[in-house]
């Protein structure tokens, strides 16, 4: 076997590091609450089954979607994003830039592409040899290109995109309800523990109620790890809700697609209500369920208008998506939402005509200096 493929192996088996690492902690948290807190530490017989009850349901649900976030391949852009093999052959043919992209954007006419580089280039993955619809980026860590990708996660040992972003969501809401619950019926526990430590140390300890046993340390623990998780994932699916309801990735908080009229930040969203629906769906009986249910094919995402001036770039305000954008459009849009106004490809003055590592874009009359962060 050559090294390479070894490293290969290497890197892929210790990719599931911090996944067995969460299943671990997962496992004696199951443990340490079932066995060593409701059936050796709670006396109360009602307390118990009331406990279990609501663990187990918290528990099914946060490793269903947790599971569902693993195991659901990130989908990627369909074939007809790959370049014929006559353009293809083209394209590798081509040495200057310019007639790339050529190629690229005779290629591209007919997608439902409204996104290019910062430069204005057509966005290609030369790895996968395909254009890159909306929102579609290449994960260095999967090898391959990721439909509406939001991140890599190493705790998933997964892409998080557009096949698995709903569960990835409920995945960190039922994570927090867990630890929540798990922490505030510990805590009585966790305090009672405690203060029997407290007097044994202090060797003036009173006959107890509590066992003094092994119980001890897994409800002390679990007090902690609970809380330490409760604490660290509550940021994160917060930060989460805020990109649901901008319609933004995490790569796009850093990277504003560019449209036709230059990068924006907001160029996807269609109000906080249709944001939501984009990745729960219609029927609010699924929001809930790690089952997929986000709306469009991937590919094709409704955008809201943005007006050019020549001598100033406006952009219509979010509150009114329904003036301008996917408001009143089926969903996907079975066609660009204004063919003039939208659609990229159609002017081939939108194209520079220096390739896409120029820095320096002319758009209308506007002249924007803007840093390509595009690979
Ligand atoms: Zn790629
Ligand atoms: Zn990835």
């Amino acid at each position: 076997m050559a090294p390479s493929h070894v490293l290969k192996c290497c890197q892929r088996v210790l990719a599931w590091v911090p996944v067995v690492f969460i299943a671990l902690v997962v496992a004696w948290s199951y443990y340490a609450y079932v066995v060593e807190l409701c059936v050796f530490t709670i006396s109360s017989t009602a307390e118990k089954v009331v406990y279990l009850v609501i663990f187990h349901l918290s528990f099914v649900m946060f490793v269903w979607s947790y599971g569902k976030t693993i195991f659901t391949s990130p989908a990627s852009p369909s074939n007809e994003f790959c370049l014929s093999k006559a353009d293809k052959e083209q394209y590798e043919k081509e040495e200057r830039p310019e007639s790339q992209q050529e190629i690229l954007r005779r290629a591209a006419k007919d997608l439902p592409i409204y996104t290019t580089t910062a430069s204005r280039a057509i966005r290609y993955c030369d790895r996968c040899q395909l254009i890159k619809p909306d929102r579609c980026h290449h994960c260095s860590a999967c090898d391959i290109c990721v439909l509406k990708m939001d991140h890599h996660c190493p705790w998933v040992n997964n892409c998080v995109g557009f096949s698995n972003y709903k569960f990835f969501l409920l995945f960190l809401m039922y994570s927090l309800l867990y630890c929540l619950f798990v922490a505030a019926t510990v805590l009585q526990y966790f305090i009672k523990f405690w203060t029997l430590c407290r007097r044994k140390a202090a060797e003036n300890c009173p006959k107890n109620e509590l066992p003094d046993t092994h119980a001890k340390f897994h409800v002390l623990f679990l007090f902690f790890v609970a809380a330490m998780f409760f604490i660290s994932i509550l940021s994160l699916f917060s930060y989460h809700c805020w990109l649901v309801g901008k319609n933004r990735s995490t790569i796009e908080t850093f990277r504003a697609p560019t449209f036709r009229n230059g990068p924006d930040k907001n160029g996807f969203s269609l109000g906080c209500s249709k944001n939501l629906r984009e990745v729960f769906g219609d029927e609010k009986k699924y929001w809930l369920l790690p089952i997929f249910t986000s709306l469009g094919d991937g590919c094709n995402f409704p955008t809201r208008l943005v007006i050019m001036d020549p001598e100033q770039v406006t952009v219509s305000s979010q509150n009114e998506p329904a003036k301008s954008s996917g408001a009143n459009q089926p969903f996907p849009p079975t066609r660009p939402l204004s063919e003039s106004q939208n659609r990229l490809l159609a002017s081939d003055s939108q194209w520079v005509e220096s390739g896409p590592e120029d820095e320096n874009v002319k758009s209308g009359t506007k002249k924007h200096i803007i840093v390509s962060l595009e690979s």
